[in-house]
């Protein structure tokens, strides 16, 4: 019986993410009806053979679901985003997102530790005719942001960076991402409310990835709400995106 309850703690934690495809939201009929009326009418094809490419891939569930997608679009439209840097391609559904959404002079300096990920993608990114706008760099991104730090050419150069690589390095990324970025730009972390085991009890049978980031992302999201050099938005799209707006 403990047994089974315990299984159903774990499905209620984790299941619903498996089987619905990367919401918070509880029902999956709701994520389902959202998909199928909003977005995938609306998916550009690219990003349409980008995602079902990607779906057939073992770590699948790492790729920016096509809602959140989305909204990056939209809000990069927004604000007008030219100059953006991405921190965690993997195979590009963000990436493509974003060099859909900005201007043809607009550039993305995408950083991923690996790019045999990012050359699964680059194909269709070719395709759609946005490769120019990418430069893409591979390694750690700490190193690699500590030399864009270095020159203060690059001081306030960025109108946003979206944040989807590894969780226990957030806090090292916002402390050189934070000087980036312009002064009215934004900083989205992705992944913030962490499959929703941000409000897991301390003994919830979490899968150990889940566990083993848990604790990192609790510190991000503290540290964010009283950074007095930000405004924050906390958002459930997706696996919870929070978006920093830097004000000074
Ligand atoms: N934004 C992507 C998308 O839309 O599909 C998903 C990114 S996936 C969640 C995380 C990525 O971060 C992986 O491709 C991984 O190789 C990369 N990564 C992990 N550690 C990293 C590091 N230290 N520096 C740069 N990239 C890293
Ligand atoms: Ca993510």
């Amino acid at each position: 019986m403990a047994a089974n309850n315990n299984q159903e703690q774990q499905n209620q934690l984790v299941g619903h993410k498996e089987l619905a495809h990367k919401s918070l939201l509880e029902s999956d009929a709701l994520y389902q009806y959202i998909l199928e009326t909003s977005v995938f009418p609306r998916e550009h094809e690219s990003l349409k053979e980008l995602r079902q490419m990607t779906e057939k891939h073992p770590w699948n569930l790492m790729a920016t679901p096509a809602d959140e997608g989305q909204f990056l679009m939209m809000l990069l439209k927004l604000i007008n985003a030219k100059n953006t840097i991405e921190i965690g391609v993997f195979t590009g559904y963000s990436l493509l997102s974003t060099a859909l959404a900005l201007p043809t002079d607009g550039k993305i300096l995408a950083l991923d530790v690996n790019r045999e990920y990012y050359d699964l993608g680059l194909p269709i990114i070719q395709k759609a005719g946005v490769e120019h706008k990418i430069d893409f760099k591979e390694g750690p991104a700490l190193p690699l942001l500590d030399e864009l730090v270095k020159h203060e050419k690059n001081k306030g150069a960025y109108d946003f960076v979206f944040v989807d690589a590894d969780k226990d390095n957030y806090l090292n990324y916002h402390k050189r991402v934070i000087e980036l970025v312009k002064v009215g730009g934004l900083i989205g972390y992705d992944n913030t409310l962490w499959g929703g085991s941000v409000v897991a009890p301390p003994d919830a049978p979490l899968k150990d990835y889940v566990k083993h980031f848990r604790g990192h992302v609790l510190e991000l999201n503290k540290y964010l709400a009283n950074d007095s050099r930000i405004e924050i938005c906390q958002l459930p799209v997706g696996d919870g995106i929070t978006l920093c707006r830097r004000i000074i």
